[in-house]
């Protein structure tokens, strides 16, 4: 594939992230899995392996084609490939197996689903590093400084926030009311995070599929808070009035 169609598949997918992203809002869809979870979608299978084969492509798809593309590798690279390994070898073998709902289970549909659409992004910044991306990189840039503070600033509140919830089921079982740190703000501080991360990760790439990546998590997220965060005020009488969703003081 060239550059130039190249561009235009991530102008396609960053659309139908648009589209995904504004039925999910007007509609108020929500997701089928974790507390949204029912048997109406199919087939279920334990939700620990399930979100081990959802993200098990994007956490290989992207550095095996950059290695087997013939295009040379520079430091960058090598930091770009780091920065994704080290979250997603989180996400894909240590998160599933870390969260305590026994027996729960998420349908085959959304693995299937996030499988390729994981699965895209992992090819799309894979195959751009390995085959498509200029070869003269310079020296340490202003981008890549700002990009990785900002993407380890978002890993700490993703990493952090999703061990406080993960912890709520330590002292007693179902769903509680998480309080503290950026809880006070907003709901899902995990998934403020993860935006927070892909951008950050985008600065520090500067590339088109960096940033289709992060346009993807955005419109991923932002529904899925909004869901998460309508949940709760659904099921708790006493959750706090003045806390949003997932921009502090604003949604
Ligand atoms: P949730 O916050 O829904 O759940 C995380 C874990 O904590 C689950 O085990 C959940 O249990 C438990 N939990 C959550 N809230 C409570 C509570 N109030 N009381 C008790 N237990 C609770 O996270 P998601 O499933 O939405 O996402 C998990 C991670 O994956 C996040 O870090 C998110 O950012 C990331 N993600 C990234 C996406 C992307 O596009 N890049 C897409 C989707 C997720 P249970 O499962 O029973 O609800």
């Amino acid at each position: 594939m060239n550059l130039e169609n190249f561009y235009l598949l991530n102008y396609a997918w960053i659309a139908l992230a648009v589209i995904i992203f504004l039925t999910l809002v007007i509609l108020k869809v929500r997701a089928p899995y974790g507390r949204h979870t029912n048997d109406k979608w199919g087939k279920m299978i334990s939700n620990h392996w399930g979100w081990f084969w959802m993200e098990l492509p994007a956490f290989l798809l992207f550095p095996i084609l950059t290695f087997i593309g013939p295009r040379e590798k520079d430091w960058l690279t090598w930091l770009v490939v780091g920065l994704w390994t080290l979250h997603y070898f989180n996400r894909t073998i240590i998160f599933p197996f870390r969260l305590r709902t026994r027996g729960k289970k998420m349908p085959l549909t959304i693995v299937f689903s996030a499988l390729f659409f994981n699965g895209m992004n992992g090819f799309l910044n894979g195959y751009y590093l390995g085959y498509l991306a200029p070869e003269d990189v310079p020296g340490i840039t202003v981008n890549v400084v700002v990009g990785l503070a900002v993407f380890f600033l978002g890993m700490y509140i993703n990493q952090g926030t999703d061990s406080r919830l993960i912890a709520l089921r330590k002292k007693q079982e179902g769903y509680q009311i998480p309080k503290g740190w950026l809880f006070k703000y907003i709901s899902c501080p995990n998934h403020f995070g993860e935006i927070v991360e892909w951008a950050g990760f985008a600065i520090v790439a500067w590339s088109i599929p960096a940033v289709t990546f992060a346009v993807w998590t955005l419109c991923n997220l932002v529904p899925r808070a909004l869901n998460h965060h309508e949940w709760y005020q659904e099921n708790f009488e006493d959750y706090p009035k003045d806390r949003k969703a997932v921009l502090p003081k604003i949604w």
